[in-house]
């Protein structure tokens, strides 16, 4: 068997997928190719579930800025994709197009790489309020962390948290102000921030989404989704001042791995994927 595989999604010019996902073929032994359909806000996708449906692609992973319109084009929705509300996976199961999200467990298995049990107080800012923060929210409250959430367009936030409470224990999630005055007072309570907005990414390089005027407590650590450039402004900002900082390299391969073994129902070897992208831990 061939497998046909690819990601949908725009832009997807600087996408470092096709190597993880061609490294992940290459040593399960498999024989196969991963294309990128770069199609963008409002483009129809259909004709590629169609594909899939008839068996001439085998996966799909999902990304900016079709996450969340996908969950009305697939047949079954999986519980990770019914609490974050996004899709970041296609699979086909018993004849039926299944929408998936592997974003959540990619991020909170290398989060626990990173920064295993070395946090006490277990809260966290999230800074942003798309597809990749819902599945960070979901994450980090489903493992009992409080968790704070601030957008630059707060209405956003809000939405986010309104929407992620089912999943929330009582006083466990909230919103607040992406002011200086709001978030001095929440980021002194974290021992972690998590960076979901897009500022940053090489279309936005000079960009950092934590307000100037915010105070770093001493020993807060930076998780950054962003994986292109390696070192964002807002990392570096957190490293002149001796912080930990990561970026989301770990998580992308993390989550690609997941998404290639429900495809194929392989194990694959998280080693042979760093080594595809050149360890650029
Ligand atoms: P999304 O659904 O488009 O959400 C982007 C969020 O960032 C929105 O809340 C947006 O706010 C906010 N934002 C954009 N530019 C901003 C700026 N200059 N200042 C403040 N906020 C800004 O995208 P997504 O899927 O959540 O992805 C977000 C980031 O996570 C991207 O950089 C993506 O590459 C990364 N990601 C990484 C991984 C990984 O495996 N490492 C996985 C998924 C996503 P507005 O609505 O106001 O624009």
């Amino acid at each position: 068997m061939i497998y046909h595989l690819g990601l949908l999604g725009f832009p997807l010019s600087h996408s470092i997928s096709p190597s993880i996902h061609l490294a992940a073929l290459r040593s399960t032994g498999l024989v196969g190719d991963y294309k990128l359909y770069p199609l963008q806000k409002g483009s129809s996708f259909e004709y590629l579930l169609t594909r899939m449906r008839k068996g001439e692609i085998h996966g799909l992973n999902v990304t900016i800025p079709h996450k969340q319109s996908m969950l009305s084009h697939v047949d079954l929705l999986s519980h990770t994709v019914r609490m974050t509300g996004a899709v970041n996976t296609l699979l086909m199961r018993e004849g039926q197009l299944v929408g998936d999200n592997t974003d959540v467990a990619g991020f909170m298995t290398d989060l626990h790489e990173k920064i295993g049990g070395t946090v006490s107080r277990r809260k966290a800012l999230v800074l942003g309020a798309g597809g990749a923060a819902r599945a960070v929210v979901i994450g980090l409250l489903s493992t009992g962390w409080h968790v704070v959430v601030s957008a630059r367009q707060s209405f956003q936030a809000r939405q986010l948290v309104e929407q992620l409470k089912p999943w929330s224990r009582e006083g466990y999630l909230q919103s607040v102000y992406l002011d200086p005055i709001d978030l001095n007072a929440e980021i002194d309570q974290c021992d972690l921030l998590v960076n979901a907005t897009s500022a940053g990414m090489a279309s936005q390089l000079l960009i950092d989404p934590l307000p100037l005027a915010i105070d770093l407590p001493n020993d807060l650590v930076l998780y950054d989704l962003i994986y292109n450039p390696q070192e964002t402004l807002l990392m570096q900002r957190f490293r002149k001042e001796g912080k930990l900082a990561y970026n989301g390299l770990g998580m992308l391969i993390e989550q690609a791995a997941r998404s290639f073994e429900l495809w194929t129902g392989l194990p694959v070897s998280r080693e042979e994927l760093w080594k595809a992208v050149g360890n650029l831990r």
